[in-house]
């Protein structure tokens, strides 16, 4: 019961509570926020007491930054609750090949953060922090108020007790694992029936295939995009066989970061977060943020840099949110292409964005793709488009990316054209820009 209260309050303060009607009241109350943050979590932590030592708390703006290797490296001094990541690694580890994620530590519930480079990261949260963070999804996500009753799907890599925490009279949970095969997954999707469907949008895409062919049968109120980049093409696609517009969900293990309006921009979630921006591109908008949760206090993320290119929007959204809005998110960093440019001395960046934009627009008949660096001369592209229009769609995109290669000044790679093969792990992050090869001089 008590849970259930912590849950209604936090979505009562997010919904109705948190109103801000100017960025300068936001960031000032952001300000004091973290201030009361530090005050709190440094005579805990011992790692962040040792990191701003002689700092100020007033410049916390300027503090140091961290991120995943440094959280990861210093986990034992950097948690309040003195839990040691190898204990919490063997749990979290065993929770996920069991596929049972009741397990927790001191009280604690474990995770482990799903990274596409290898290097996993664990997560620790309370069940206040649980509770806070399921209240405050559902003020910014629920269509309709809390008491109206719902289903909601949700599919996911790995379930933590953290999601089965909504688990109300009138909200109704049904966790579907990504493991699982998808035609059991369908099966079971049209027994819960669910007004509110969650997924990653390789998944929403293989369920929209469904739809259209009969084998799923149902009628969401709301379609929601989780834990992969949007690609535009998917959102078209998947808005398409369900009729409707998607909502994008940005949510990591390190926070709720975002959520689209009902214009379908995405915002950050400024009133949960203070959440700085490192331009890495000013003149395109281009950056990465830097997040201070100061709700978080078992595992505090105190000025972390997120690894996700993102690019600001230009115009303000018609909804009014004093918000930032985001045009994209591009992905990872690391996924960035970089070329050799046209004397050969050094490389030229080309973000995923640009790569994405140069397909999609090249031809109305690509219906899906991937777009991978194996080494600095060398790209290759695997297209699907139907059978009869495929030597016309490559030279189309061909044409597209050499006219982007040119733009950026950069030395023409070879670029080598597959089929497109349907991926078939559905647990595996779909990625349709990355790179394989390691660019060691890039900070
Ligand atoms: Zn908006």
């Amino acid at each position: 019961m008590k849970s259930l209260l912590t849950i209604l309050w936090y979505y009562l303060k997010t919904k109705y509570i948190r109103r801000f009607n100017s960025r300068e009241k936001l960031l000032k109350w952001q300000d004091m926020q973290v201030r009361k943050f530090l005050k709190e979590i440094l005579p805990k932590s011992q790692f962040y007491r040792d990191y701003y030592q002689g700092l100020n708390i007033q410049n916390w703006q300027q503090f140091p930054i961290i991120d995943k290797f440094i959280m990861m490296g210093n986990f034992d001094k950097l948690n309040t609750v003195n839990i040691q990541k190898s204990a919490a690694f063997i749990l979290a580890t065993q929770a996920e090949e069991k596929r049972n994620f009741a397990a927790t530590l001191q009280g604690f519930t474990v995770g482990l953060s799903s990274g596409t480079s290898g290097n996993r990261g664990i997560f620790i949260v309370s069940q206040k922090e649980q509770q806070a963070w399921a209240g405050t999804i559902l003020a910014k996500v629920l269509p309709q108020s809390i008491l109206t009753p719902q289903r909601i799907a949700f599919f996911l890599r790995a379930n933590s007790n953290l999601y089965e925490t909504v688990k109300g009279q009138r909200i109704k949970f049904a966790y579907f694992d990504l493991f699982d095969a998808v035609e059991n997954n369908i099966l079971r999707l049209n027994q819960v029936n669910p007004t509110i469907l969650v997924a990653p949008p390789s998944m929403l895409r293989l369920l929209a295939d469904a739809q259209l062919k009969g084998d799923l049968n149902i009628v969401p109120n709301q379609i929601i995009s989780v834990a992969e980049v949007l690609d535009p093409l998917d959102e078209i696609y998947i808005s398409k066989c369900f009729n409707q517009k998607l909502q994008q969900i940005y949510q990591c293990t390190e926070g709720f970061l975002g959520h689209s309006c009902e214009y379908g921009t995405l915002h950050l979630n400024e009133d949960i977060l203070a959440i700085q921006k490192e331009y890495i591109d000013e003149k395109a908008g281009k950056f990465m943020t830097i997040i201070t949760d100061f709700n978080r206090k078992t595992q505090p993320i105190i000025r972390y840099r997120l690894d996700d290119i993102l690019t600001e929007r230009k115009s303000p959204c018609p909804c009014g949110s004093i918000f930032t809005a985001i045009e994209s998110i591009e992905g990872r960093r690391d996924d960035i292409f970089w070329l050799p440019n046209q004397a050969g001395e050094g490389l030229i960046p080309i973000f995923p964005d640009f790569i994405r934009r140069a397909i999609i627009i090249a031809s109305e008949d690509v219906q899906e793709y991937l777009a991978v660096q194996k080494s600095p001369d060398l790209i290759e592209i695997s297209l699907k488009s139907s059978v009869e229009l495929q030597s016309a769609v490559q030279n189309l995109v061909h044409q597209s990316l050499l006219d982007l290669f040119v733009r950026s000044h950069c030395r023409i790679p070879q670029i080598h054209y597959t089929q497109y093969v349907n991926v078939t792990e559905h647990h595996k992050k779909l990625r349709r820009v990355q790179r394989v090869f390691p660019v060691s001089s890039i900070s």
